[in-house]
């Protein structure tokens, strides 16, 4: 109930007993008197009678009371009901959208509702300034990050590219092995900083998406042939269920989900020891399809929940399992999957060890 419902029914309840306690009453006192009245009286030189003008003196004292009430309930509504009800609003704009709303000027208020404001006032300032100044250093890490990324790519490429004229240069088997191993590294460092390259323009807001009508069933078969090799060698076994029926198409950036996708399935991959299994799966519902990569694994613990989508955090039991990794992948593939309006998120499994990733895509119309 509000406050001013509240003051209102008050007075109106109030008022209602006042005149039908003062009704009473007049009541009694006039049958007792009546009596000693003469039927008529003289106002302004006209005869009036005389119950006509006691019943007419009443009303307005009726009226009188009801004014003094509406006099009161205004006075109510200014000094407490309006500031509060302003500074209220103010709170939960401030609250949602970090955003000051002007408060209008309670000079007419109380004391304590005028230092209240004020107070409330230099809190959203001082507030306001520490996040501007926030908002400026981390727009300076990112841009640092990324103009250090764009300086790395370039002689990163060619290093790469030469390690790679170099593996089919008839070399020893020890030198072989060493460009092998130096060929991969590089490919990890490129990966990195294209990586990098995301996050800096994620955090600019720079990150663009090219919605199209995208095939998830030719996705998820593509992905699943992509990493078959990785599973093998791991001695894991993937798999795609597919739907008997089709589930139409998805509203998506195709290469964006893709991303996703990679990062989902090769984490299951490399997360989950020998013998055990990954399965990919989708269905549809409530105008969206479904994705869910599962795998028999390291599992997550719940300790780790609020942290694994932070950039750089690796869980202890993955570092153990897996020295390789950066942790920045599953902060992207929230980012991507949030602005495809399906947030990412992940349960153990009920039916054994292991994880459940999913998230979810519009139905394309
Ligand atoms: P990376 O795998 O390179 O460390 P990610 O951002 O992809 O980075 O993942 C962050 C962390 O989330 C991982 O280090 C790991 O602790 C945890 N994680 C992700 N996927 C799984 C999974 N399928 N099973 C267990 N832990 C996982």
């Amino acid at each position: 109930m509000s406050a001013r419902a509240f003051v209102a029914s008050l007075f109106a309840g109030s008022l209602a007993l006042i005149c039908l306690f003062t009704l009473v009453a007049f009541q009694i006192i006039w049958g007792l008197i009546s009596d000693l009245l003469p039927a008529k009286l003289g106002v302004f030189g006209f005869a009036f009678p005389t119950a006509f003008i006691i019943y007419a003196n009443g009303i307005l004292l009726y009226l009188l009371i009801a004014l003094i009430f509406a006099f009161l309930y205004q006075m109510i509504d200014r000094l407490f009901i309006k500031p509060v009800k302003f500074i209220g609003t103010a709170m939960d704009e401030f609250a949602k959208h970090s955003r000051q709303v002007p408060l209008p000027d309670f000079a007419h208020t109380i004391e304590e509702v005028d230092g209240f404001t004020k107070a409330f006032l230099e809190y959203t300032d001082s507030v306001e300034k520490v996040h501007e100044r926030d908002m400026e250093v981390s727009r300076m890490k990112s841009d640092f990050i990324s103009t250090a990324a764009h300086q790395l790519r370039t002689p990163m490429t060619g290093i790469r590219w030469a390690l790679e004229a170099l593996q089919t240069s008839g070399l020893t088997a020890d030198q072989q092995a060493l460009i092998d191993s130096a060929v991969g590294k590089s490919h990890d460092l490129v990966t990195i900083i294209g990586t990098l390259l995301d996050i800096s323009s994620i955090e600019s807001g720079k990150y663009k998406y090219k919605f199209e009508a995208v095939d998830m069933a030719g996705v998820l078969e593509e992905i699943t042939r992509d990493f078959s090799p990785l599973a093998q060698a791991r001695q894991v076994a993937l798999y795609y269920n597919k739907n008997e029926t089709p589930l139409g198409k998805a509203r998506a950036d195709r290469e964006r989900i893709k991303w996703v996708l990679n990062n989902l399935v090769e984490n299951a991959i490399r997360y989950t020891p020998a013998g055990g299994s990954v399965q990919v799966s989708m269905d549809a519902g409530l105008g969206r399809i479904f994705i869910r990569v599962k795998d028999t694994g390291i599992g997550i613990k719940e300790g780790d929940r609020s942290s694994i989508f932070e950039r750089f955090y690796r869980a202890q039991n993955a570092v153990q399992k897996e020295n390789s990794g950066n942790g920045l992948g599953l902060y992207i593939a929230r980012t991507i999957a949030t602005d495809h309006g399906g947030d990412l998120n992940f349960e153990p499994n009920k039916d054994g060890q292991g994880t459940t990733f999913s998230f979810s895509l519009p139905l394309a119309n």
